[in-house]
């Protein structure tokens, strides 16, 4: 291991990819060191993650109103509170913060990534959202800053670590792989009737709701091709998705000499999330290993573009760019929302996305302040349409 520390900002702690990182980071520990956590509203939790990084300058509490509530005695020696959603971009900016782990969820993480890149920092970002919505923008800032993108999403981590295996060039397409969510097998009649605790239940990874609900619908597939897109400048008809139940094979990359890369690991995201914080380096760490004395069988097959009509929204967004993912995202994030009120029948997630897709002004080249307006119309379109 290096002797130079990594001093990282946590914005979503208390999530799931929040509460991985901090494994990581404490068996690696004095080399990666906490500087920053945030959280939105669970401050009992992130009060007990600051008292067990021992280097914590930040915290950030994102609801002002649990901020208002946390009594200075609780915090830390050394440690300052900050409170509302300007302080992730304080703490994203912050001079000492050499990383930033993006892991809220959804459009909310999207200021304080830009921010980060604005000050030309390392981005591990697990926030695909902050590429769905504003992808070239982001990509834009990033080179003009010369800030570094590092993916956390355990797909795009894989394709990333394929791509070290040959030139630029000679790729011929990325395989983005899937693992069906709960419902792979089911009619869409038995879809049309699924309960939110089951939808709620994935078969391999252990996340936060809303990307449970998108694996399940597939729109979380639909997102990584957009995030695969932007990322990996790759042309939509170049990026494939194909269905592997055992969460193994993360992704791969095909070269044009028909030799296809791919990065295996068991389902555990401390992996990315750690190659993410010591890149271009690997250390030993915490996340499972394979076990290859153990009999296994991997599948592969298509997807059902039928079934799963997510994807289909997903090529449409990533081949028009524009306005169109800051819109679906939105929209997507309304309808999830709605479905886990109990408002709609997660049938109609999808169908609520592309309606609102379809209604909107498209913009080929928006700024961001137009993207962030379009995010609250389209939540407010999927709550009329929810409504009516
Ligand atoms: P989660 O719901 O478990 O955690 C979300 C975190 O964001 C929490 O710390 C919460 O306090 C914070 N948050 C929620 N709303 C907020 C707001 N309005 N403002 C500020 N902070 C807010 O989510 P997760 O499953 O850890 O996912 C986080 C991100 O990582 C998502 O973008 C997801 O797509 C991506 N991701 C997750 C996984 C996974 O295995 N969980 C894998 C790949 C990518
Ligand atoms: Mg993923």
């Amino acid at each position: 291991m290096p002797v130079a520390s990594r001093k990282i900002a946590v914005l979503g702690s208390t999530g799931s990819i929040g509460c991985s990182t901090l494994d990581v980071v404490t068996a690696a520990d004095p080399q990666l060191q906490v500087i920053g956590l945030s959280a939105h509203s669970r401050v009992e939790e992130v009060l007990a993650q600051a008292r067990r990084c021992p280097h914590l300058r930040w915290l950030v509490i994102t609801d002002r109103t649990r901020a208002a509530e946390v009594a200075a005695s609780s915090l830390p020696a050394g440690c300052q509170l900050l409170a509302g959603p300007e302080g992730l971009e304080e703490l994203a900016s912050a001079s000492e913060v050499e990383v930033v782990v993006a892991a809220i969820v959804g459009a909310a993480g999207l200021r304080s990534s830009w921010r980060a890149l604005e000050c030309g920092k390392t981005l591990a970002l697990a926030n695909k959202e902050t590429l769905v919505v504003a992808g070239p923008l982001v990509m834009q800032l990033a080179a003009e800053r010369g800030a570094t993108i590092l993916p956390v999403d355990s797909e795009h981590s894989a394709i990333f670590q394929a791509l070290h295996c040959g030139r630029r060039q000679d790729v011929a397409r990325l395989v983005l792989t899937a693992s069906g969510g709960p419902f792979r097998n089911y009619t869409q009649e038995q879809l049309e009737n699924v309960t939110v605790a089951e939808a709620l239940a994935h078969p391999t990874w252990d996340m936060g709701p809303k990307i449970t609900i998108d694996s399940a619908t597939m729109m979380n597939k639909a997102l990584e091709i957009i995030e695969a897109r932007w990322l990996f400048d790759m042309e939509p008809e170049r990026i494939e998705v194909v269905v592997h139940p055992q969460s193994v094979v993360h992704s791969m990359v095909e070269y044009v000499d028909g030799s296809v890369v791919a990065q295996l690991s068991p389902p555990d995201m401390r992996l990315p999330i750690q190659y993410a914080l010591t890149y271009p380096e690997r250390w030993p760490g915490p996340a499972e290993r394979m076990d290859f004395r153990q009999p296994a069988r991997w599948e592969f097959e298509p997807p059902d573009r039928e079934r799963f009509p997510a994807l289909d929204v997903g090529y449409e967004v990533a081949q028009r760019g524009g306005t169109a993912g800051a819109v679906v995202n939105a929209a997507n994030e309304a309808a999830v929302a709605a479905f886990l009120a109990g408002e709609i029948k997660f049938t109609e997630i999808v169908p609520a996305c592309r309606a609102v897709l379809e209604q909107h002004n498209f913009e080929p080249r928006p700024t961001l302040e137009t993207l962030l307006e379009l995010d609250r119309w389209a939540r407010e379109e999927v709550t009329r349409w929810t409504f009516a």
